[in-house]
């Protein structure tokens, strides 16, 4: 009996995509990720471990108009200069982005997800047109203003105070970790209100608004991030974002950043992988390549397993958020295994490649410490399993 099986010869197996999952992606989807692919390796890789090194990254509003000229910047928003790719698209660009280094991901995360998306889903059509083609065209940075030195994972707990004054409003607090603070042209600050909370979109030249650089950064070096300091910042009545009250607001845009951030995580330990098998094939001990021991392959087997597993689940996320499916609980399944995963791969690599593994030479230790903010910020892993365990139970235990 023969069936097709039989008659059509198998796929050969590819080291690089053992799943096979490049077939689950078109001509479009390819192209998205050769592009960004190879603005990465001619941009942020030949220099990443100096600006590592140094804990800085010069140029930074170059690469963000770069970023905006190859459609990265609001990459799955409509309209405005927005490039209106698919959900699954923008996953693969912050793939490519974060196989470079997470900070180069933040930088386009925070532009697109956090500040653009909440202008553009929250915003009077005034706002959309005066910040979102700039944002776009990476002319114009932006930040997003949640976190305060006090108030992490409980935002709904904030203190930055918007009062009214008149039509005007008045904005009173301080944020704390804020990627992109200190080069944003305009910042998306969250404040409570006599209403609850609401959004504001903050010219950063306002009388009152200061973003201090945090320097002394173990992980995220390549990536600015800053406290923003509102000392009575007097704003117009147009400059709160019309469409939201209450948290709900900012946690849709940190889902949206989140579900980027599935796919990311997956780059840095795609890097780290590749690094850890080239190493393997080539370092000689005890008179082979250490490639060659069953220890070393059960590491590296393990590896690929979690690597294109993670790749799976955020291609079948990214295909649910493009069918208006996705959920929050489902984006925190995937954020929480992803990075997790991730942080475990690059670990990992660093103990194949030895004493090598510590040098940044080699991309994994710079990958792996860039994961502890990957695993913090978004949600930190506990709040991802307080959200999972909440949808599983139906018993809230965040308090
Ligand atoms: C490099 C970097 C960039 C960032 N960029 C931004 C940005 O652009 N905008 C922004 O707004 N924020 C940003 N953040 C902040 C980030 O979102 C917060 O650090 C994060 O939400 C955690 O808050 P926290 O650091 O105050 O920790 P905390 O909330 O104080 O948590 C400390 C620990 O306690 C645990 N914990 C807290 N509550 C519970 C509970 N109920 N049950 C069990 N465990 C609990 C946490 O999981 C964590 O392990 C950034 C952070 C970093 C490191």
């Amino acid at each position: 009996m023969s069936s097709a099986s039989s008659r059509t010869p198998l796929p050969p197996f590819d080291p690089a995509d053992p799943l096979g999952l490049d077939e689950l992606l078109d001509a479009e989807d390819l192209a998205v990720r050769d592009t960004v692919r190879a603005w990465a390796a001619d941009r942020v890789l030949p220099h990443i471990a100096e600006w590592y090194e140094s804990g800085e990254l010069p140029g930074v509003r170059e690469l963000a108009r770069e970023l905006g000229a190859i459609g990265a910047l609001g990459m799955s928003l409509t309209g405005y200069g927005c490039a209106g790719a698919s959900a699954v698209q923008y996953g693969l660009a912050c793939l490519e982005l974060e196989a470079a280094d997470s900070g180069i991901r933040s930088l386009v995360s925070v532009q697109g997800s956090l500040a653009m998306y909440a202008i553009h889903r929250f915003g009077s059509e005034e706002q959309k047109q005066r910040w979102l083609p700039g944002m776009a065209a990476g002319e114009i940075i932006g930040c997003f203003g949640l976190t305060e030195p006090d108030h992490g994972s409980d935002p709904a707990s904030m203190r930055t105070y918007a009062k009214k004054d008149g039509t005007d409003w008045v904005l009173t607090g301080r944020k704390m970790w804020i990627t992109n603070g200190s080069v944003a042209g305009v910042a998306v600050v969250w404040a409570q209100t006599d209403d609850g909370i609401r959004g504001f979109a903050v010219p950063t030249d306002s009388p009152g608004f200061s973003a201090p650089e945090i320097k002394h950064k173990w992980s995220l070096r390549a990536s600015v991030t800053s406290e923003l300091v509102l000392d009575e910042v007097r704003l117009p009545a147009d400059a709160v974002l019309p469409e939201v009250t209450g948290l709900k607001g900012p946690l849709s845009c940190l889902s949206h950043a989140r579900y980027g951030i599935v796919w990311g995580a997956m780059g840095a330990a795609r890097a780290s992988f590749d690094a850890a098998v080239d190493y393997a094939k080539t370092r000689e001990q005890f008179g082979r390549p250490i490639g060659g021991f069953q220890l070393t392959q059960a590491k590296l087997a393990d590896m690929a397993v979690e690597l294109h597993k993670g790749v799976l689940l955020a291609h079948h996320l990214g295909r649910r958020m493009d069918a208006g499916r996705l959920r929050p609980e489902q984006v925190s399944f995937g954020k929480l295994n992803n990075v997790r995963e991730a942080i475990e791969i690059c670990r990992t690599a660093r103990t194949i490649l030895g004493a090598n593994g510590i040098s940044l030479e080699y991309p994994v230790m710079r990958h792996a410490t860039n994961l502890e903010s990957v695993l913090t910020y978004e949600g930190t892993v506990e709040m991802h399993q307080l959200v999972l365990g909440k949808a599983l139970t139906g018993l809230d235990a965040f308090r």
